[in-house]
């Protein structure tokens, strides 16, 4: 398979295509219900449930999210490799970094899970380099933040992330089908353009994202959204991760959204 960008995945899966229509059957437990709005279809129902039982059996949350990300991969490199019928190829390439100088909006499982990736790989360069973006990126909005040109801590100078196993579900979903308007972003940021995408990818990682939101709120843990930088430099601070799995917000310096904000713009009802 060709290599794509720092963000979108290189890894083969033998995921079958999803469609919209092709939602498992669930239960119809009641404390089940979706939560926010938009199509419960495609893998949302599925995603959601599995995750709150997950949760409910007590599965460590990033464990959790992590399955979740391959899940999203896994659509993103179906999709990729097989395009929709009237959609464009995508157009990421590994080195291909522009989207990597945006701001990344995560949520507290992801995050502990890039930690624990960034910890392992135990280079003291990285964590000063997060700590410094942290700095850079505080208080900044996302258009702030791409006119800053903020290039992403966990981009290296080839233009792949270190943390690639474990990078953000945004930057999974994150693809475009032509990259020359990607450039065109990175090289004048005041030039606000929609950078294309293929739909089919867009909503079915999208239906995966949100039912695993759902499957988190469903098991008391509501999903919040952090700054990649900053959240990251909290928590790598010794101790955080377990003073968050004891119901923490150990991240809300880096608080993007609260979790009644997210549910706002996911359409709660
Ligand atoms: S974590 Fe950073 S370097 Fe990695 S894909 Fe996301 S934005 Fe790019």
């Amino acid at each position: 398979m060709t290599p794509r960008c720092a963000r979108t995945s290189r890894r083969s899966s033998g995921a079958s295509r999803p469609t919209s229509n092709g939602a498992r059957a669930v239960s119809s437990d009641s404390r089940r219900l979706p939560i926010y709005g938009g199509r419960d279809e495609g893998p949302r129902p599925a995603t959601r449930q599995l995750v709150a039982d997950a949760l409910d059996r007590g599965v460590d949350p990033v464990a959790v999210i992590e399955r979740v990300a391959l899940g999203v991969d896994a659509i993103v490199d179906a999709l990729a490799r097989a395009p929709a019928p009237g959609e464009g190829a995508t157009a990421c390439a590994r080195g291909c970094s522009s989207c990597c100088h945006q701001r990344v909006e995560m949520t507290a499982a992801e995050v502990f899970a890039l930690a624990r990736q960034v910890v392992l790989r135990g280079d003291e360069v990285i964590v000063a380099r997060v700590a410094a973006r942290a700095a850079e990126a505080k208080g900044l909005d996302g258009r702030a933040h791409h006119l800053a040109r903020i290039r992403c801590a966990l981009l290296a100078d080839d233009g792949s992330c270190v943390a690639y196993g474990a990078r953000p579900l945004a930057c999974r979903r994150a693809h475009s089908t032509d990259a020359e308007v990607c450039r065109a972003a990175f090289d004048d940021p005041t030039r606000a353009g929609r950078v294309p995408d293929a739909p089919s990818i867009t909503w079915n990682a999208s239906a995966v994202v949100v039912g695993a939101y759902e499957g988190f709120a469903h098991a008391r843990r509501p999903p919040a959204m952090y700054e990649l930088h900053g959240a990251l430099a909290l928590a790598l601070a010794a101790g955080a991760e377990a003073r968050w799995l004891g119901g923490e917000d150990v991240l809300v310096g880096a608080r993007t959204r609260s979790a009644d904000e997210v549910a706002r713009v996911l359409g709660l009802a």
